[in-house]
């Protein structure tokens, strides 16, 4: 991995202040060893960010797991994005499919939050991926790039964008796709990236993945090509999990170059 790796765990809606130990020995760990090669994030319900700032930063950092598209209004149960960068998040959600499915958002409308969360400085952690049917379609990369094209503003960068590539059928269901396939999905992800935003910002905008990633398997898809970390949700859950998986994260590996999205 070229790029600093992230691993960003997103505990969707789970979690009370009872959980705030498990943040904790996350920080723990990850002073003591993890931060020197490896950017970790925790996505804790809204309920949590604040307890969850005082508990983990600045060793590991807090983000949303979604927000709002204006900044402030008549939005009844919306977070915006200044109100997450008040909080302490550093980062945000946004896209996940359950957010995409659950909701009805479309990518018109994930282009509209992320750039509500440039604006408030926040990175957004923007999530793409096919449905089984469509991945048994082979239309994954037709998938992929017109998500990316309609999720992403312009202005993208290794600084305010980070992808996670979630293959919807492979979240929460203990399987994955192969090491082969993640290999060459995120490699064209590179490649469209590239097309958009030139060959230097799409080499440090980060490509996570994210489906059913476990200490089991987290070595393994670490170490893939244009794998630059990983987005976990269940095993998040778990701190000892979570820390082994962050704990997962290999040295640089060489790999061949595989075909792109265009
Ligand atoms: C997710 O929903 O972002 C996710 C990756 O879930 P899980 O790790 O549980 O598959």
């Amino acid at each position: 991995m070229a790029r600093r790796p992230l691993i960003a765990g997103n505990w969707k809606m789970h979690g009370g202040r009872a959980d705030l130990d498990k943040l904790r020995m996350i920080r723990e760990a990850a002073r003591r060893q993890i931060c020197e090669t490896t950017d970790v994030v925790v996505c804790p319900p809204a309920t949590l960010l604040a307890h969850a700032f005082e508990a983990l930063e600045p060793t590991v950092a807090v983000g949303g797991q979604d927000c709002h598209f204006a900044a402030s209004g008549p939005y009844t149960g919306s977070i915006s994005a200044p109100m997450l960068a008040d909080s302490g998040a550093r980062y945000v959600i946004l896209g996940h499919s359950e957010r995409r499915s659950g909701c009805g958002e479309d990518d018109a409308l994930v282009a509209r939050k992320v750039a509500a969360a440039w604006s408030a400085g926040l990175v957004a952690i923007v999530c793409v991926g096919e449905t089984e049917a469509e991945h048994a379609a082979g239309r994954t990369l037709a998938v992929l790039r017109e998500e990316l094209t309609g999720s992403l503003p312009s202005g993208a960068t290794g600084d305010n964008t980070v992808i996670a590539y979630e293959p919807i059928w492979a979240i929460g269901a203990g399987r994955t796709p192969t090491p082969d396939e993640i290999e060459k999905i995120h490699h064209a992800m590179r490649e469209h990236l590239s097309h958009r935003i030139g060959e230097p910002a799409a080499r440090a905008v980060r490509l996570l993945y994210g489906g059913s990633v476990k200490p089991e398997n987290a070595g393994e898809i670490l170490a893939i090509r244009n794998v630059d970390g990983a987005l976990v949700g269940g095993a998040s859950l778990n701190a000892e999990d979570f820390i082994a998986i962050c704990r997962s994260v290999p040295e640089p590996a060489a790999a061949p170059p595989r075909g792109g999205l265009e």
